[in-house]
């Protein structure tokens, strides 16, 4: 974060100086050059573990329309399909050889509506062998998520290292380099896979301490954002001191973010931290202190998990109703982070790459919970909004691109009626009224998902392009695209285009 402001004003004294040894002594202000810097935002925001009906139940609820119908995608209108499958469901190779793709995406198995009878003993009952092939061979987060951030499939629970191990270069990393300011923020633990392919390296996700040192110390980031306070329970309650839980982030690191002295490599300051929702609200305000805004920041959530989907049901309340249950109180919502990192990272006149995750959409489709698909999906949707708003009053479309997508789906999210028609999507029950949802898993699946994009890059998605697939154009409710997929590493790609242009 030492690139920001700073830097720009001394170039600025020193080409003045230039102009002025050239003789031109009798100029105006009017004749001093201006600088020429195009900024360049990449902005990716994935709704983690989002099939195809969870963009809708949540849009459904809102608004009473499909979400492609609705505020703010109405506003993204590049719109494709995207395979999500892993390298391989295991890893790394203990021997490094050449790497093989053993899983694909195949449309004919996943729309075979043939009869098919599940185990009598499994929880879920799949009625049609489409729906059984979705379920195997799923990538986890972690190699979705090192597929998005370097352009490399993986085997599951890699976090951006490839099928032996050895660490891939991340999207962040690039930006970095390339003179824009990076951060990484999300509902879920600032070390769960998803932001950690982008701002560490390790062979397991699991490894959350190493990964959440690796983060604060390495410098790939220059905002983080996220939950795993160590002092906080997932009600947002001040857990006892013996009952500190220094999982994601260990008690040294700990004690030096307290005391201002852990600093990231390539900094010159130590980082900042905030961990009360009125800092991440005065940060989206725009009334954050100099301090907050001038060196690297890390804003812990003071929540265990997740911001709110873990949260406790509210006596007399009814769970199984989106909102019904109070909302912890002293959590921020996921949209006033993504404020807030767009505040502090667009003082970088060479732009930025910020990364968004809605983490616990994932988190409640795993445990069939509806109503928190809805809860989660819709802060996700506002944050979107959030960061079109300020494309349009403070960027545009020339300089910024932005995609929304997710890593994969999981559980389903299908109607009412999809025991009976393979693949009968949610109907919509009305605003504001909870839709009727049938669950076939509770876990991640392997169906085509959706991408949106617009801006700076985005039409060239399209060369990407790597089969079409008309059952997912038939099936699913992303209105607007032709069924055309891309694959997941793609996402890469576009953004990398972008940042590296000339
Ligand atoms: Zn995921």
């Amino acid at each position: 974060m030492h690139l920001i402001n700073k830097p720009n004003s001394l170039i600025a004294i020193s080409m003045l100086a230039a102009f002025s040894l050239t003789g031109c002594d009798n100029s105006t202000s009017t004749d001093i050059p201006k600088l020429s810097i195009q900024p360049k935002n990449v902005i990716l925001m994935i709704s983690d573990g989002a099939s195809d009906g969870a963009w809708d139940i949540a849009s459904y609820w809102e608004n009473g329309k499909l979400a492609n119908n609705s505020a703010p995608y109405t506003k993204l209108s590049t719109r494709f399909a995207m395979t999500t499958f892993p390298l391989s469901t295991n890893g790394p190779d203990t021997i490094c050889g050449d790497e093989v793709e053993t899983i694909s995406y195949d449309k004919d198995q996943v729309w075979d509506e043939t009869s098919f009878t599940s185990d009598p003993a499994d929880k879920y009952q799949r009625p049609f062998a489409g729906y059984e092939y979705i379920s195997k061979n799923v990538t986890d987060s972690a190699a979705a998520g090192t597929a998005l951030a370097t352009g490399h499939k993986t085997y599951n629970g890699a976090i951006s290292v490839d099928h032996c191990g050895r660490p891939l270069e991340s999207i962040t990393h690039i930006a970095k380099a390339n003179g824009l300011s990076t951060g990484i923020i999300t509902s879920v633990q600032f070390d769960h896979a998803t932001p950690a392919v982008f701002g560490a390296n390790n062979v397991s996700r699991n490894n959350y301490e190493a990964i959440g040192h690796d983060m604060l110390t390495q410098g790939e980031a220059d905002l983080i954002m996220g939950a795993g306070h160590p002092q906080f329970d997932s009600d947002g309650k001040l857990r006892t001191t013996a009952n500190f839980e220094y999982k994601y982030i260990n008690a040294e690191d700990w004690a030096s973010l307290n005391s201002g002295i852990l600093t990231p490599a390539g900094s010159d300051t130590s980082w900042s931290l905030i961990d009360n929702k009125a800092d991440f609200e005065s940060l989206a305000n725009n009334t954050a202190s100099s301090e907050v805004l001038t060196g690297p920041l890390f804003g812990l959530v003071p929540v265990g998990y997740t911001l709110q989907q873990g949260r406790t049901c509210t006596a007399g309340k009814n769970e199984h109703v989106a909102f019904d249950c109070d909302m912890t109180a002293t959590v921020p919502s996921l949209q006033t982070m993504t404020q807030g990192a767009i505040n502090y990272l667009s003082q970088n006149e060479k732009g930025f790459f910020l990364m968004v995750e809605g983490g616990a959409v994932d988190w409640a489709a795993h445990a069939n919970q509806t109503a928190r698909i809805i809860e989660e999906q819709v802060d996700f949707n506002h944050s979107v909004s959030a960061v079109i708003a300020w494309v349009e009053q403070n960027s545009n479309w020339d300089e910024t691109l932005l995609i929304v997508t997710t890593d994969h789906g999981n559980s389903y999210v299908l109607g009412g009626a999809s025991d009976q028609n393979a693949y009968a999507p949610v109907e919509n029950p009305g605003k504001g009224v909870m839709p009727e949802v049938k669950y076939y898993s509770g876990d991640h699946t392997l169906e085509l998902v959706r991408l949106y994009a617009r801006g700076k890059g985005a039409e060239t998605l399209s060369d990407f392009v790597k089969g079409n697939d008309e059952g997912y154009a038939i099936n699913y409710n992303n209105i607007g695209s032709n069924g055309d997929y891309v694959d997941n590493t793609n996402v890469f790609d576009l953004m990398k285009q972008v940042i590296v242009a000339p």
